[in-house]
């Protein structure tokens, strides 16, 4: 994740699962956040956005039984398939919202059982896909980043798998990068 987010300070224990209760709760953090983390540097319309995306990916989280564990932004969001588990950050902003949903998308989304980068790219769609809100440009750069780690990373590993020339993935990190506004 990029770094021009201040350090996420509330240490509430997290939620064991997400739902009404849970739902409420991680609306409260976008508060919490506000108080706490922004000083009040959020208007009131990026609060009730992010207030927003927060219930959208607990509501998520409760209709696919996906369990959630809440990390600071020192950690790495991760998502454990097998477990229905996922690790993300509180929901204070867009990129953080994109970045819930790509991890809820390695639980539910398609491409899952395929290779790693397939995965990658699946668990995008999904974010693409299920997304309440226009991503920005900004965002997009984000989505386009973590692909192309991907990227680079197989293209020096040998043996590692990458989809070949002319595959619909490759179009998809093209359509990615146009949205990102390069
Ligand atoms: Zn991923």
């Amino acid at each position: 994740m990029p770094a021009q987010f201040p350090e996420y300070t509330n240490g509430a224990a997290p939620p064991p699962r997400m739902g009404e209760l849970v739902l409420q709760s991680v609306a409260t953090r976008v508060f919490d956040a506000k108080r706490e983390v922004w000083n009040d540097a959020m208007t009131r319309g990026e609060m009730e956005t992010a207030t927003e995306l927060a219930a959208h990916v607990a509501t998520l989280c409760a209709q696919h039984d996906v369990r959630v564990e809440w990390i600071e932004r020192s950690k790495r969001a991760w998502a454990i398939r097998k477990h229905r588990a996922v690790r993300i950050y509180p929901v204070i902003n867009q990129k953080r919202y994109a970045t819930a949903l790509h991890e809820i998308g390695h639980i539910v989304g398609r491409r899952q059982s395929g290779r790693r980068i397939e995965q990658e790219w699946g668990a995008w769609e999904f974010a693409l896909e299920a997304s309440i809100v226009e991503f920005t440009p900004a965002t997009y750069r984000m989505i386009h980043r973590a692909l192309t780690s991907y990227i680079l990373r197989y293209t020096h590993r040998k043996g590692a798998y990458l989809p070949p020339k002319g595959d619909p993935f490759w179009r998809f990190v093209e359509e990615i990068a146009d949205r990102a506004a390069f």
